[in-house]
């Protein structure tokens, strides 16, 4: 969701939408909240979380920005790993000397996979791309087995 349409989007028009999407959760979740909207005393607000612009410099001189403060997309599975691997990044970037070359290096190869990564989640977070059936979620579950049993847990980023 863009910054614009999170801004703009009333309690009321949260409500509509986990409504909507509540349809697919287990019943224990929608009684939840079926209960905060008529429990009086219950208070419900929503916190627009959106995707932030990548800066254009990640550097200046010794300063460097790395995890949400270089590439603030929403929540979507990515950013604690691009966090740490920036992390991982920067300090192989600190060990050896730092030259304009290596900080434009960093910048470059960190943006790139920040963009790819952070726009794949958000194409998989679309309404229209998430799982609403049971065998699909059992399916993914067993694929993702699959591949974590190949790879021993890895994921490349
Ligand atoms: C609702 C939600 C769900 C998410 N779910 C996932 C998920 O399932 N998987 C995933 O990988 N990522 C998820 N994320 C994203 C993930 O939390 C972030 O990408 C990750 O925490 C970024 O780490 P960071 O260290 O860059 O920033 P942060 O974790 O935000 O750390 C920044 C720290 O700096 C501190 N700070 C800020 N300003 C100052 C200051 N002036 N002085 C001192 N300290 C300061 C803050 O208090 C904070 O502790 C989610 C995010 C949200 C909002």
């Amino acid at each position: 969701m863009d910054e614009k349409t999170a801004k703009n989007m009333k309690d009321q028009d949260v409500y509509k939408l986990l409504l909507a999407k509540s349809k697919h959760w287990p019943a224990a979740l929608q009684q939840i909240l079926k209960t905060c909207q008529t429990t009086k005393n219950t208070v419900m607000y929503h916190q627009p979380v959106y995707n932030g612009n990548i800066p254009e410099n990640w550097y200046n001189d010794r300063l460097f920005l790395i995890g949400d403060a270089a590439h603030p997309y929403g929540p979507g599975g990515q950013g604690m790993s691009l966090a740490m691997l920036d992390a991982e990044a920067l300090c192989g970037l600190l060990t050896q000397e730092l030259t304009a070359e290596g900080k434009e290096n960093f910048q470059k190869t960190r943006m790139a996979i920040a963009k790819s990564k952070g726009e794949s989640s958000e194409e998989r977070n679309k309404p229209e791309n998430q799982i609403s059936s049971k065998w699909k979620l059992t399916l993914k579950g067993v694929l993702m087995r699959i591949y974590q049993l190949i790879n021993a847990g890895k994921i490349e980023l």
